[in-house]
């Protein structure tokens, strides 16, 4: 599969103090740690840029690299999304930092969607302002919850208060596109809780509500107290889950995922690109990426070759230089050490981390050792990428297009998986309109039984 667009994923992992539910790779860390991450980021940024570059090189064969040095048209970033952690524990002029590395190194669509997380308590006007300057377009304010009770519990660092006040400082920065993340199922929180945090969220006009059921998470304090944790039952929570999307409809959000709402054209693009399979590059500590296997050789830090074929200088004496990289003449030939040259299984895309290990990922940017933890390293066949377009399209409420099926995969739904679709079709679970093929309300209560079908 060739792109020309591809989102990017940038990962700050510090936060202020770590929530009870929270399993992601974050973590508090003081300034000096937190500037050698960013130094550490930006090299990777400019890295990957480097190297993009000269894939790019390299992808038309047709002519020797020399005869087209100079005249790469680089790919081009559709959404860019800085998620965490904690972004903006960051200042203003650090993000500004990301965000020039970013430029410098990659072409970014003059439209694209710039989502930058970030918390009450951490903010101020003059941070926000500077963020927006920094031409972060859309942020994603970590609300959870409406009542103080809940807020404490959870560990968060804000209160209701807290959170109003920042909502209000980004509308007076200028954000025109704000998201509110909230989290149901809380310990002790009852359905009147939940109603009550919906509306308050929803009365404020947010563009967009992400509405997310408490999951307890192995290796968190909640999930050591789960035994005692005060949780509704499960009557409670799926109630919890039906009434959200009515009550989110009164105030004019369409839910276009089972756990997004969106007013009219603001749904979230960067999760939608993942959602329908657009590739993304992950910069940071742990960030993933998901990558076409043959784009034109892509090799991210030597650990993944392309679709069982290696990509060498002709002149196999010269080192795989910088130098020699710029400069060789390539020729592509099977790669003896792959097993995945059997027609079909050919790996389509691949899917990596970056390693996890905070020290290791702030020496690579001086050792030049690979960020990649290459224990994560999937590749995908084209049957795998069938299945994850069908699991995660039915995560939207539009659900899957054929047409779009039929121009990646080259057959028709029908033809792989007709007598899945037309179980749950019989069942009501699935419905067929035209192009699309997607959940009924009843299949949305039971998504995870429909999607473990396609595996
Ligand atoms: S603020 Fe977010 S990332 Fe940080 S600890 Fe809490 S839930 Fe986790």
């Amino acid at each position: 599969m060739k792109t020309n667009t591809f989102e990017l994923y940038i990962h700050i992992p510090f936060c202020i103090r770590k929530c009870g539910y929270c399993d992601f790779l974050s973590f508090p860390a003081g300034k000096d740690v937190q500037l050698r991450y960013l130094k550490a980021l930006q090299a990777e940024i400019r890295e990957t840029g480097e190297r993009l570059r000269r894939t790019d090189l390299r992808s038309d064969r047709s002519r020797s690299v020399k005869e087209r040095r100079g005249e790469w048209n680089p790919e081009r970033i559709t959404s860019i999304f800085i998620g965490g952690g904690t972004p903006s524990v960051l200042t203003g002029d650090q993000i500004a930092a990301v965000m020039a590395a970013v430029r410098e190194s990659f072409l970014v669509q003059s439209d694209a969607e710039i989502t930058m997380e970030a918390n009450p308590g951490t903010l101020d006007p003059e941070k926000l302002r500077r963020f927006r300057a920094a031409g972060i377009n859309r942020i994603s304010i970590g609300c959870q919850s409406m009542h103080d009770r809940e807020l404490v519990r959870m560990g968060r660092i804000h209160s209701h208060a807290e959170f109003l006040q920042s909502y209000q400082w980004a509308r007076q920065a200028g954000f025109d596109n704000i998201n509110v993340d909230l989290i149901a199922a809380l310990p002790g929180q009852t359905l009147a809780d939940w109603r009550d945090t919906l509306h308050t969220a929803a009365a404020l006009g947010p563009e967009h509500i992400s509405a997310y059921n408490l999951i307890l998470e192995e290796g968190t304090p909640f999930y050591e107290q789960r035994d005692t944790l005060d949780l509704p039952d499960e009557d409670t929570e799926r109630a919890m889950y039906e009434e959200t999307a009515s009550i989110l409809a009164a105030y004019g959000y369409r839910q276009y995922e089972l756990s997004n709402y969106a007013k009219p054209g603001m749904a979230c693009r960067h999760n939608q690109g993942y959602w329908t399979g657009i590739p993304y590059l992950g910069m940071g500590l742990g960030a993933a990426s998901y990558w076409p296997a043959d784009a034109g050789g892509w090799l991210p830090d030597g650990s993944v070759r392309p679709a069982g074929y290696s990509v060498r200088p002709s002149d196999e004496s010269a080192q795989p230089t910088e130098d020699t990289l710029r400069t060789a003449e390539y020729t592509v030939r099977p790669a003896e050490d792959s097993v995945l040259l059997k027609t079909g299984t050919e790996p389509q895309m691949v899917r990596y981390n970056n390693t996890s290990e905070l020290q290791q990922y702030l020496a690579a940017a001086r050792t030049k050792e690979s960020r990649i933890d290459s224990s994560t390293i999937e590749r995908l066949s084209q049957p795998d990428c069938m299945a994850e377009f069908m699991i995660l399209g039915l995560r939207m409420t539009d659900g899957i297009s054929k047409a779009e099926f039929r121009r990646r995969f080259d057959r028709e739904p029908d033809q792989v998986y007709g007598e899945i679709i037309r179980k749950y079709q019989n069942a009501g679970l699935l419905q067929c309109e035209e192009d699309r093929i997607f959940l009924t309300g009843a299949g949305q209560s039971l998504a995870n039984v429909v999607m473990m079908e396609f595996l």
